[in-house]
């Protein structure tokens, strides 16, 4: 039997939005756009599955724009952002525990003669307001800041630093990555205060290939891809049904008390393995879902091993960077034999306590059998 916590990569999807996946695909098939009866029916379906989307976000259905993923709506928004606002001028605000869906889309306008100021985090993770509010310039005209980081669990002061924004220059930007906060945190786009907020559907149970993006009404973004005219025109290609449907299903099937499972569990955990001698909570984390933990002076990669020897699945940070050491960890500024340890362990509201006492018997085993290096 395995123990799955690394949900901050990844969920299982649930089987509302599996059994909406298939009905669409099967029965449902019709194309959108069509004019006769199947395509009607496909664009009714799609038109219920956005306003499910858009009341859980908090948000009018036509400021929802679905795309393939998180990854392709920090680029739109990034991009797209940048192309927009240019004239205020070429500075960038971000942070350095971006995700690399923001961060090299930043990198990229950075290579095309853009200023960029990325915002270091504390030792837990967190972004100051006070350095963001130094770091705003008259010819700033975007920022991207994350809600929650998707290796330390960290809330970054959004709506603080957004409102900060806009007092400094109406004009410019504001997008946040949601990714690892829709509906984990309590929250709407107009309650932070932003422009642009992206989601993803692959952590919250739906499948994976399917995201949208928020874009504030009179805001004009252009377009990454020319096609059609599906989504208002904004994003052509044709409707990916099947995916929308098991994300409004995904949506449809989260509670209130899965939030509240969530952040119990949570709690457990960060009880058991602050007991276990030699481990380290160097982010315990604010998100209801998320933290880091640390063996000091055993390598990650070899106790991510050793964990799914024993049948428990944690990472080493975020799934994006297999293989190199995480530069979110990297940036918190922590002693190196800390870092060198540094695992994620994400929960879902279906963790058990059962898993969480599996997780902590593993690791004391391999406390017990390796030896740390110096
Ligand atoms: N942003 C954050 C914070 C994430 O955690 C992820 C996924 O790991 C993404 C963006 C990218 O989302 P997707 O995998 O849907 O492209």
């Amino acid at each position: 039997m395995s123990v799955y916590l690394d949900n901050a990569a990844t969920t299982p999807v649930c089987p509302q939005a599996a059994q909406a996946a298939l009905e669409v695909m099967t029965e449902g098939y019709g194309n959108p756009s069509s004019g006769y009866a199947a395509g009607q029916a496909a664009a009714a379906r799609l038109q219920a599955d956005r306003e499910a989307v858009a009341q859980a976000l908090g948000c009018r259905p036509e400021e929802l724009f679905f795309t393939s993923c998180g990854t392709e709506g920090d680029n739109w928004a990034i991009l797209g952002a940048a192309r927009a606002g240019k004239r205020l001028g070429r500075h960038i605000i971000t942070t350095a525990v971006e995700h690399s869906a923001v961060l090299e889309p930043v990198e990229a306008l950075e290579g095309e003669g853009w200023t960029v100021t990325r915002l270091k985090p504390d030792k837990t993770g967190h972004i100051s307001p006070e350095d963001f509010a130094a770091a705003l310039r008259s010819d700033t005209a975007l920022v991207s800041m994350m809600l929650v980081n998707n290796e330390t669990g960290a809330v970054l002061p959004v709506a603080q630093c957004a409102r900060l924004a806009k007092a400094h220059n109406p004009q410019l930007l504001f997008h946040t990555d949601a990714v690892q906060a829709f509906l984990k945190l309590p929250f709407t786009p107009e309650e932070l205060g932003v422009d642009l907020l992206t989601v993803s559907g692959h952590k919250i149970r739906a499948p994976k290939g399917i995201g949208a993006l928020w874009i504030r009404s009179g805001v004009k973004l252009p377009p990454l891809l020319l096609g059609g005219g599906q989504e208002q025109g904004a994003r052509p290609g044709t409707e990916p049904t099947a995916q929308i449907a098991a994300l409004a299903a995904a949506v449809r099937a989260w509670t209130p008390e899965d939030r509240a499972r969530l952040a119990a569990v949570k709690a457990y955990a960060l009880e058991r393995l602050a007991a276990v001698p030699g481990v380290e909570i160097p982010c315990p984390g604010d998100a209801p879902h998320i933290c880091a933990v640390s063996l000091p002076g055993y390598p990650a990669e070899m106790l991510v091993r050793d964990l799914s020897d024993r049948g428990i699945w944690v990472s080493s940070g975020s799934a994006c960077h297999r293989g190199k050491p995480s530069r979110v960890f990297a940036a918190l500024g922590l002693p190196k034999r800390t870092l060198m340890g540094m695992l994620r362990i994400s929960f879902s509201p279906a963790t058990a306590r059962a898993d969480i006492d599996a997780l902590t018997g593993a690791l004391t085993a391999v406390l017990r059998e390796r030896i740390p290096m110096r």
